[in-house]
């Protein structure tokens, strides 16, 4: 058992980390229907004390520098990032533009961007098949940076399994984030970061593995309800759409 001074020592450490997710949607969405705006995310992360996020909309980025200097205001370094899509399959990328972002059609694409002031990370790399990098992850692996931890699990079933292990064989730092869709989804999975509060440390500190996930596996039912909401909202969007071509 942990002394009641570790204990401290291990608290104070924890809180000077930066709280981060870096994985969230907001309105805007090109894919699903997201309800609130990019500032009420900013306003509601900054009630949760969060130090850093990113909107990681799909095929979009959605960072301007308005955005920046209220998210400034409220104390949380906004990280311009999107969920760039290859042929259907996720990947996060950040401190892109969107000008960027659409040259990023092949796997070979993100080369351009395996840089120092870039950041690469496979989310949710063994979900749906379709949608998750699945073998193109271990094909690619020296493109990414860091692998993500998935927020939809639950005791039992874990799909993040593979990716731990994926993690571990080619020592590439895990993030814990909540691919937020809803503010119920928001808050309770993230990342400590050891970092000064700014992009490059910020970066630097997920490469150096000075991370720390934080994750609460979902109930069954908590877990069904976020997906399922997901899944009829983005069929919606995508029904209209084509009503409307
Ligand atoms: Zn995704
Ligand atoms: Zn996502």
């Amino acid at each position: 058992m942990r002394s009641a001074k570790k204990e401290a020592k291990c608290f104070l450490y924890f809180s000077t980390m930066l709280k981060a997710d870096l994985h969230i949607h907001a309105k805007g969405d090109p894919i699903d229907i997201i309800r609130y705006t990019p500032k009420k995310l900013i306003d509601r992360a900054a009630s949760l004390n969060f130090d850093v996020i990113s909107i990681t909309n799909h095929k979009k980025v959605t960072y301007n520098r308005e955005l920046s200097e209220y998210a400034k205001k409220k104390g949380i370094l906004l990280i311009p990032g999107a969920e760039a899509m290859i042929k259907h399959r996720h990947v996060l990328v950040y401190n892109i533009t969107n000008k960027d972002l659409s040259t990023i059609k092949t796997i070979n694409d993100l080369k351009m961007f395996r840089k120092d002031n870039y950041l690469i990370i496979a989310p949710h790399p063994f979900f749906i098949k379709k949608y998750c990098l699945s073998n193109l992850l271990t094909e690619n692996i020296e493109l990414f940076d860091a692998i993500e931890f998935s927020s939809n699990y639950t005791n039992h079933i874990n799909i993040n399994k593979k990716a731990v292990m994926v993690s571990r064989k080619y020592n590439i730092p895990m993030v814990g984030t909540s691919d937020a869709h809803s503010f119920k989804e928001f808050g309770t999975d993230y990342t400590l970061i050891d970092a000064e509060k700014n992009i490059q440390s910020v970066f630097k500190a997920i490469r150096s593995n000075k991370v720390k996930v934080v994750t609460k596996p979902k109930t069954l039912r908590k877990l069904t309800m976020d997906l399922s909401k997901t899944i009829i909202l983005s069929t919606i969007k995508k029904t209209y759409r084509k009503i409307l071509k």
